[in-house]
């Protein structure tokens, strides 16, 4: 349930019931899948109600607007508090943030807009992929070219390609798809990062034909604190044979542990993998808890 009659969201600058925030048919938006978004978490912490990284996802909203021509007359300071607000207003804590740019303005023309809309909303949402392990499967669908859309930018219209991916993988029994990119390597999954483990080390797909999600970066981070290697290199699908465990990463997905990619089974269950101890290290440092980083833990891991 994304909203009740009680709801408020942020709508052009009032807050106002979720169920009044609606967009007309003829809008531009709409008919092209022309918005960009973000996916953000607040977590409940010692400290309150913490955004996490909201500074980096409200300067990727701008960087999303700027790479599809859509005007954005909120600063990330504005952006960030509006987001504390409309949680408060909803007497949420712990909460997805999905904040929306779009054109309402009825245009069928493909010309860029020259004013934008703001949605802000905030629900209650577990984690997206749920918390077992996971089946992949390699998707028939490839990665949209990163030379006809701007791949980093969150735009609402490439989230076809990861709805088609989602909804082929399912209704082959998988739990969720893992795409390749345009040479055959793999990119991610329709809606969070890839990683595998190997000898200890992590591998993941480098900048090109993925979104680099702000958790993969979180994740790399707390790895390399750890001290353990993080690799970011294109590897095929093949290689996967030779992985010992992996994971995806996103904001709504948080780190979820890999069972399989089609035939290709890991050996180490999420737990006892580095995976595994860096998910308790996310949720540690989302939710404000102490992070014990000892020199063990890279040895822990292996
Ligand atoms: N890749 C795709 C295609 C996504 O939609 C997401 C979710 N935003 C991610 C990766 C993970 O990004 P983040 O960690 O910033 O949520």
């Amino acid at each position: 349930m994304y909203f009740t009659s009680n709801t408020i969201a942020f709508l052009d600058g009032e807050f106002v019931p979720a169920e009044q925030a609606t967009c007309g048919v003829y809008a531009q938006s709409l008919h092209y899948g022309y918005s960009v978004f973000e996916g953000i978490r607040a977590y409940n912490t010692p400290a309150g109600t913490r955004i996490f990284k909201a500074e980096e996802h409200y300067e990727r909203l701008h960087y999303s607007c700027k790479a599809v021509g859509l005007p954005l007359e909120y600063s990330v300071e504005e952006l960030t508090r509006i987001s504390y607000e409309v949680l408060e207003r909803n007497n949420l804590t712990d909460a997805y943030i999905r904040p929306l740019v779009y054109a309402a303005t009825p245009n069928m023309s493909l010309k860029a807009a020259t004013s934008s809309n703001l949605l802000i909303a905030v629900w209650e949402w577990g984690k997206y992929l749920g918390d077992q392990s996971l089946r992949l499967t390699i998707s028939p669908y490839e990665r949209p070219n990163p030379k006809a859309v701007p791949i980093e930018a969150k735009v609402g219209g490439h989230y076809v390609n990861s709805i088609i991916a989602s909804t082929e993988a399912k209704g082959r029994g998988y739990d969720e798809a893992l795409l390749l990119d345009m040479n055959g390597y793999v990119a991610e999954g329709p809606g969070a990062n890839f990683f595998f483990e190997r000898d200890g080390e992590l591998y993941t797909a480098p900048q090109g034909s993925i979104l680099r999600g702000i958790t993969r970066n979180t994740i790399i981070d707390l790895a390399r604190e750890a001290g353990i290697t993080v690799h970011e290199k294109f590897f095929k699908p093949e290689e996967l044979r030779t992985a010992s465990a992996a994971f995806m990463t996103g904001t709504a997905a948080e780190v979820i542990g890999i069972a399989s990619v089609d035939d290709v089974v890991f050996e180490k269950s999420f737990q006892h993998s580095i995976g595994g101890m860096l998910a308790s290290h996310y949720h540690a440092l989302v939710t404000g808890q102490a992070v014990s980083r000892n020199a063990s833990f890279a040895e822990q891991a292996r």
